[in-house]
């Protein structure tokens, strides 16, 4: 029999759950750290952001954990941790393809976006091997002297309101028992307090509607080269097209293509299940080689590819989207990506998930036996959901001008502007950063968000806006982010190409 006696059991060892537990002992409370698999294991979730970098940053300088800093940019991580394997992520691109016809290039980049994030390679984001990250990780709560029980199930839980929690399981044949006085349920898509307490769905506010075939391949072709050969102007690019979220727009879904200093290669289509809906009957194989069929300029990129040993196959996943509307009770909390989930698309997710770790850790470390903690925990509920909101108002809207690039561009700058913004406000805030993720919580941009949208809604539903339809609505967008462009977005001149917009990074620690 395995018995443990915790303060704070965390289930769920993702990067998140590791983080967190490390954070828990720094701040005195005794972790536990519980996951069903066993590391090194296959994760998606790859692309890292400067929003992601400047909050781990933070976390890493106020709780003491100097061994995570050099994962903050790609120099040192690459330096420090050359085993642990990443990418460069200099930013975000984008190109939109017309389906049965190759990729044309166009003089003035009408069809291709690129958005500079950092400024070299060295400060640049990264793409995360998520089984070396994530074990990486846990190998560092292991170090730390912190239990970790792996490969273990949890069958049973009994909470009490004076107690907390009896969580019995097994680990292979062992009986598990461990009493512990709050959960952090950092199990993402499983959802295991959404299972055992069942927990009220509350997906059918989310507007998105997407599912995703991906995997990790070796001998993918860079995009740069290619489009080179077909005559575009790569030359103008303000980074290489590949060291980035590389997104290829299609017909009412995109494929993203992110790329690991080790020939891995993470590729995936998303898919508009409004427009595409899900076809049990046809594999997850023949869906991935019917849209690459359709895309000549997208397919001639994998035609020596071949699936990664690891995963090995191509996964397809159900309606991507989550959300619950209880986020926390007495007893225990849900970390972001357990409690929702919107989409790939932005790269939201790591970020979101290191804010939501900060905001709980927070409230853990003030309001701990504090009659204040449950009050607290409403309010990290709260930036929770709000964020979650705000993220599918993002995408919803870019989904909705698929095949439209001009309009997509257009309101692609309002995550950039929320991006941009929450990290100049960041880095200009000496003391403690309260601000929710990507300005959730400024009334003023969230109504710039709700307008734009409005303003979107018809011109998407006309069969093909006019330029000058385009032009107004390039226009209205500019004009409405105008007190939240800090970085030159929405210019004219900049055609399509955006040189560095980022707010740059921390030189020391945050006063704390
Ligand atoms: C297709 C897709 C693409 C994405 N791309 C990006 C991207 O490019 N950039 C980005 O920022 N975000 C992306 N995300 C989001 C990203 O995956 C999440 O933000 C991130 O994985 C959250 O990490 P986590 O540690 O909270 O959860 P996870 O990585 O989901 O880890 C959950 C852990 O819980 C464990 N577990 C599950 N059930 C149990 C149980 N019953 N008991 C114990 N342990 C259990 C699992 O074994 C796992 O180790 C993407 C998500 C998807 C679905």
């Amino acid at each position: 029999m395995i018995e443990v006696a915790a303060d704070i059991a965390i289930l769920g060892s993702g990067f998140a759950g590791s983080l967190t537990t490390l954070i828990v002992d720094r701040i005195g409370l005794t972790p536990v750290l519980i996951d069903r698999a066993r590391h090194p294991r296959f994760a998606i979730g790859e692309s890292s952001t400067p929003i992601a970098n400047l909050v781990l940053d933070d976390l890493a300088r106020r709780y003491d954990l100097p061994r995570l800093l050099p994962l903050t940019a790609y120099g040192s991580w690459h330096a420090t941790y050359p085993s642990v394997v990443c990418g460069v992520k200099r930013g975000f691109s984008f190109f939109t393809h017309e389906a049965g016809q190759p990729f044309v290039p166009d003089a003035a980049h009408a069809n291709e976006l690129l958005v500079t994030a950092n400024s070299d390679d060295e400060h640049s984001d990264t793409q995360w091997l998520r089984s070396d990250v994530d074990r990486f990780l846990v190998q560092e709560v292991e170090r730390a002297g912190l239990r970790v029980l792996d490969e273990t199930d949890i069958t049973e839980t009994d909470v009490r309101d004076s107690d907390g929690w009896i969580l019995r399981g097994h680990r292979g044949a062992t009986p598990v028992s461990i009493t512990a006085r709050f959960l952090i349920d950092a199990t993402g898509e499983a959802g295991f307090l959404r299972r055992s307490l069942g927990l009220t769905d509350d997906v059918s506010s989310v507007r998105t509607r997407s599912r995703a075939v991906y995997s990790h391949f070796v001998g993918v072709e860079p995009w740069h080269d290619r489009l080179a050969a077909l005559g575009g102007r790569v030359a103008d690019h303000p980074f290489c097209c590949d060291d980035a979220a590389q997104h290829h727009v299609l017909d009412g879904a995109w494929l993203w293509i992110l790329r690991f200093n080790n020939g891995v290669t993470s590729a995936g289509v998303v898919i508009d299940e409004g427009r595409h809906p899900d076809d049990p009957s046809v594999s997850p194989e023949r869906e991935w080689h019917e849209w690459l069929d359709r895309y000549p300029s997208v397919a001639s990129l994998f035609r020596h590819a071949t699936v990664a040993q690891t995963p090995g196959a191509l996964r397809r996943t159900g309606r991507l989207q989550r959300r619950v509307n209880t986020v926390v009770g007495r007893h225990w909390a849900l970390l972001p990506h357990t409690a929702g989930f919107v989409d790939p698309l932005l790269s939201t997710g790591i970020a979101h998930t290191l804010c939501g770790i900060e905001r709980l850790m927070r409230v853990v470390e003030r309001c701990w036996e504090d009659e204040s903690f449950p009050s607290e925990l409403r309010r990290y509920e709260a930036a929770v959901l709000a964020e979650l909101t705000l993220i599918d108002e993002l995408v919803s809207g870019c989904y909705a001008s698929f095949g439209r690039f001009r309009l997509l561009t257009a309101y692609s700058m309002l995550y950039f502007a929320a991006a941009t913004s929450y990290e100049h406000q960041r880095l200009a805030t000496h003391d403690e950063f309260h601000g929710l993720f990507l300005c959730a919580d400024d009334g003023a941009f969230r109504q710039v968000v709700r307008d734009v949208r409005n303003q979107l809604t018809p011109l998407v539903d006309t069969h093909a806006p006019s330029p000058a339809q385009a032009a107004d609505f390039e226009r209205m967008v500019e004009r409405s982010i105008a007190p939240f462009n800090l970085v030159g977005l929405c210019d004219a001149s900049a055609g399509n190409m955006y040189r560095y917009t980022g707010a740059g990074r921390r030189r020391d620690g945050p006063r704390v």
